[in-house]
């Protein structure tokens, strides 16, 4: 059962997706994670029946041409099991810090009141040497 492209009265809104829409659609699902697909073909056709007929083609084309990237998204890892957020951390220095072109000096001090300035993104520490210019050593052995 389709209705016309111009039928775009409200009571258009309540009739049941186009069977071009669901197919694509379904289609789409197809690509996601076995686990997902029931949920999200569901929803997805739930979504159709709110849509007048155009835009229940551009949606269900918009679903299409997203599956992968929310399939990418699904299957990412996680959070834990205890609701813990995950924590990335990485073990390499950002590019301009390699390169040595940029670092984000704070001040820091040392225990004994020495000042030194030391990268927040590295960690590399820069002391100013009193006879000469700066030198810059890495603290963390990276
Ligand atoms: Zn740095």
């Amino acid at each position: 059962m389709t209705t016309p492209p111009s039928a775009a009265a409200p009571a258009a809104a309540t009739a049941p997706p186009s069977r071009w829409c669901c197919r694509t659609v379904e289609l789409a699902v197809r690509v996601l994670p076995n686990e997902h697909r029931t949920r999200y073909g569901l929803e997805f056709v739930a979504e159709l029946y709110d849509l007048p007929p155009a835009q229940q083609r551009r949606h269900a084309a918009r679903v299409l041409t997203s599956a992968w990237a929310l399939r990418t998204a699904l299957s990412e890892p996680v959070p834990g099991p205890n609701g813990g957020t995950a924590v990335i951390i990485t073990t390499t220095k950002p590019l301009t810090c390699r390169l040595n072109l940029h670092h984000r000096w704070q001040w820091c001090s040392t225990e004994d009141g020495d000042r030194f300035e030391r990268c927040q993104k590295c960690g590399k520490d820069r002391t100013e040497d009193v006879g000469g210019g700066p030198i810059e050593h890495a603290s963390l052995g990276w």
